[in-house]
């Protein structure tokens, strides 16, 4: 079995100090949450910090809570406590939709929330829904914290605009009580990762029959910071009518750009993509009018 290499190991009890301690051992150091994606990284030698400092005892960055308008989630907050939050299945199904489907209940234990975005793995599904939401990232620093566009989070595969001596904080995601939200995602096996997978947030306008505002985030297959930007444009002020959410998806499958691999090839994923893109602005009309759960 391959072992990680050699590596000093520190512990931070709060954010002061894993940036203390970032700030001593950057670039070199790495943090380490849930381990889920960064020690099988290092046991294949893809990762090779030399120093890890683990933040799993900053307690008070595990946490899920509606503040001033957001559902505000801390870095440390595990997927299994996502997908349990209430408030956030109420305000915000796009998300119980994807945790439903992220890996097993073990991985969804101890893997954070933080390290998933962290790990900026073009496959990873909280991105694109957190980019259908228009969420924003707070990255804290040695000058203090910044708010970062979810939308501009991430600036390639594997890499994020969180800088060595920088660690992530929180998340934030605006509540808006006129929209509705839907995930879907098409894997080899259950708990696996997406082939293709695809999240919209939709806000309506008038008698419900049309879309005043619209989010799409699409999963694994090579969209710009995971948006559908050219699908989203199309929508806004369109009837929320079938031929619309057709065109959508036609649209968002014109402009994404899938690699054919193990998971399988580009027309395929891009075949996924019209079709998923359409079912969840389906559903998630439905869930802004209260017809769907
Ligand atoms: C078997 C398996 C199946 C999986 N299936 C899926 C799936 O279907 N869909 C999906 O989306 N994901 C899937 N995953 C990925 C899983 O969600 C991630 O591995 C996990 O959430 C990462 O979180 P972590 O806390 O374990 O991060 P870690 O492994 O601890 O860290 C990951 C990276 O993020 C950095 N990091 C962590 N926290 C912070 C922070 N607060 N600030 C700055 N940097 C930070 C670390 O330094 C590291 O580079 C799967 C993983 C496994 C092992």
């Amino acid at each position: 079995m391959q072992v990680p290499a050699q590596v000093e190991y520190e512990k931070a009890t709060s954010v002061e100090q894993a940036l203390a301690l970032l700030a001593r051992y950057a670039p070199g150091a790495r943090i380490l949450a849930g381990g889920h994606s960064l020690i099988p990284m290092m046991k294949l030698r893809l990762a090779q910090p030399e120093v890890l400092i683990d933040i799993n005892a900053i307690t008070g960055l595990r946490y899920i809570q509606p503040t001033n308008g957001e559902l505000r989630i801390g870095a440390l907050a595990r997927h299994a406590d996502l997908l349990a939050a209430p408030v956030a299945s109420e305000h915000f199904a796009i998300l119980r939709d994807a945790e439903r489907v992220i890996a097993d209940p073990v991985v969804r234990q101890w893997g954070t929330i933080g390290g998933s975005l962290c790990q900026a793995d073009p496959s990873e599904d909280l991105s694109a829904a957190f980019a259908a939401l228009k969420g924003s990232m707070i990255i804290h620093g040695p000058d203090g914290s910044r708010e970062v566009s979810a939308r501009a989070f991430h600036t390639g595969p594997y890499q994020t605009v969180v800088g060595p001596d920088e660690m992530l904080t929180e998340i934030r995601l605006p509540i808006r009580l006129d929209g509705g939200s839907a995930y879907m995602k098409v894997a080899r096996r259950i708990g696996d990762w997406p082939i293709a997978a695809a999240g919209a947030a939709v806000w309506l306008a008038g008698d419900g029959d049309r879309i005043a505002d619209v989010g799409i985030g699409l999963t694994a297959v090579g969209a710009t910071h995971f948006v559908a930007a050219e699908a989203e444009e199309f929508l806004r002020g369109q009837p929320a009518n079938e031929e619309t959410l057709a065109r959508a998806g036609e649209i968002a499958a014109e402009h994404c750009r899938p690699g054919s691999d193990q998971r399988g090839p580009a027309d395929y994923k891009r075949h996924l993509v019209r079709e998923l893109t359409a079912r969840v602005l389906r559903l998630a009309i439905s869930r802004a009018r209260g017809q769907a759960p």
